[in-house]
């Protein structure tokens, strides 16, 4: 997979719950098509013309658009030094993710699989 593919990758990993929510107002045709992306995304197949189709832009401006302070990685900022630092179950992509010590450990939106440990 190449780099750009990562990033998109990552991009959908970290913000698929808000584009869950975003699409859930949408057409039944765009809500398809987020299902669809899911489906090829969890089998790590390349997603960014999909994305780039559901989100209505060119493929090279999706992870700039999505790269905002609102819509940054959660938690990927400011936590302290003791935090556990989660990543991608296989690697496919940089979502990194923070706990509590002793927390549930989160779980990769796109598999379902628990993060690991970094
Ligand atoms: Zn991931």
């Amino acid at each position: 997979m190449d780099r750009f593919e990562r990033d998109v990758l990552t991009m959908l990993c970290a913000g698929l719950p808000e584009l869950r929510q975003e699409c859930a107002n949408l057409s039944a045709d765009r809500k398809a098509l987020l299902d669809r992306i899911e489906v090829e995304a969890a089998s790590r197949r390349p997603v960014a013309r999909l994305v780039s189709q559901l989100l209505e832009c060119d493929p090279e401006d999706i992870v700039e658009a999505r790269r905002g302070p609102a819509t940054g990685l959660p938690g990927a900022g400011g936590g302290r030094a003791d935090d556990e630092v989660f990543g991608c179950p296989d690697d496919s992509c940089n979502h990194r993710a923070r706990t509590v010590p002793a927390g549930e450990p989160p779980r990769c939106a796109l598999l379902g699989l628990r993060m690991r440990r970094l």
